[in-house]
């Protein structure tokens, strides 16, 4: 019967749902033991100054090679930290990590840092960042921090408190995957941030003229406020050349480079100075 045929849809259903989160607690558990390890891996893609094609900065990103299931991209174990709080431990390790690995590097580039917006609600984010820096011997000037307008969404004044403390060390303060959020646009008002990274989708659809109209009052926008602008996920050289026509002087993604191991990066062109100096 059609009682009969719902309840047993009902069961594949459940048995589904039961199996993918059996999947994802097994998942955690080898997460938090990866964590443990230190595991983890950093890997550093450039950003590029447009103009030049020099390399102006690197950003950090988590990875994470499985013994049997291979590479776990960060968008799907991301999650799973942040759920199963290992998001704090792994935050600090690929901090210190990318403090450590950038005094290796010409001291004219900087490191960029993804925080989650679950690292500012735990122990106290500056001491963390404080410790970092001071372990690393890092000067200040060459950390930047990325965050996502999620920072904004959970406990505002307090983590804008944070912000605000963590602009004061002297780091710098990005925001990430501008334009895709809700109110983007609001929070550029709500922080004086340093950087906005333009998200990936706009890069794609740049051949439209509505897109050209958004990027061209972005850049207006970050004139105004004195903000640098990344273009993220530059992937063709046709889409460079829009950024650089429509003035926007830094571009990432994988025209330039995908994101390599620390001994991959190239440096050509670059003083072979290492080490604390701080960026002009
Ligand atoms: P994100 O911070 O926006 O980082 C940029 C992402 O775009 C990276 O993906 C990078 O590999 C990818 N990408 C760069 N250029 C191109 C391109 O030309 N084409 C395409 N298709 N992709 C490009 P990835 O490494 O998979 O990271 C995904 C997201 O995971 C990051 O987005 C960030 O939100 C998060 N993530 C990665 N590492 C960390 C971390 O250490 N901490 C935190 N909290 N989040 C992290
Ligand atoms: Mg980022
Ligand atoms: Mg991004
Ligand atoms: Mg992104």
């Amino acid at each position: 019967s059609s009682k009969n045929a719902g309840r047993n849809c009902f069961q594949v259903y459940s048995a589904e749902l039961k199996a993918e989160a059996d999947q994802r607690n097994v998942l955690e558990i080898e997460l938090r033991e990866a964590i443990w390890r230190e595991e983890i891996e950093v890997f550093y893609q450039p950003v590029i100054e447009l103009g030049t094609g020099r390399v102006k900065s690197v950003e950090a990103l988590a990875r994470w090679q499985h013994a049997t299931r291979g590479f776990i991209p960060p968008a799907e174990f991301i999650a799973v930290a942040e759920a199963g709080g290992l998001i704090v431990e792994l935050g600090n390790q690929v901090l210190s990590k990318a403090c450590r690995d950038a005094m290796t590097m010409p001291v004219d580039v900087r490191v960029a840092v993804n925080l989650s917006a679950l690292q500012f609600a735990g122990t106290d984010l500056v001491d963390t960042v404080r410790f970092a820096l001071a372990q690393s011997g890092l000067a200040q000037s060459r950390l930047e921090l990325e965050i996502t307008e999620s920072v904004f969404l959970a406990d505002t004044q307090e983590n804008l408190r944070t912000l605000q403390r963590l602009k004061a060390l002297g780091v710098s303060i990005a925001l990430d995957d501008f334009g895709v959020g809700y109110s983007s646009l609001s929070y550029l008002t709500a922080f004086p941030f340093d950087k906005v990274k333009i998200d990936k989708s706009f890069i794609d659809r740049i051949d439209r003229s509505e897109t050209v109209a958004v990027l061209k009052s972005i850049v207006q926008l970050a004139k105004t406020l004195k903000l640098s602008i990344v273009a993220e996920g530059v992937e063709a050289s046709e889409q460079a050349a829009r950024l650089r026509a429509l003035g926007i002087p830094l571009g990432q993604g994988f025209l330039f480079s995908k994101p390599v191991p620390l001994a991959d990066l190239s440096w050509q062109g670059h003083a072979p100075q290492r080490g604390r100096q701080a960026v002009a």
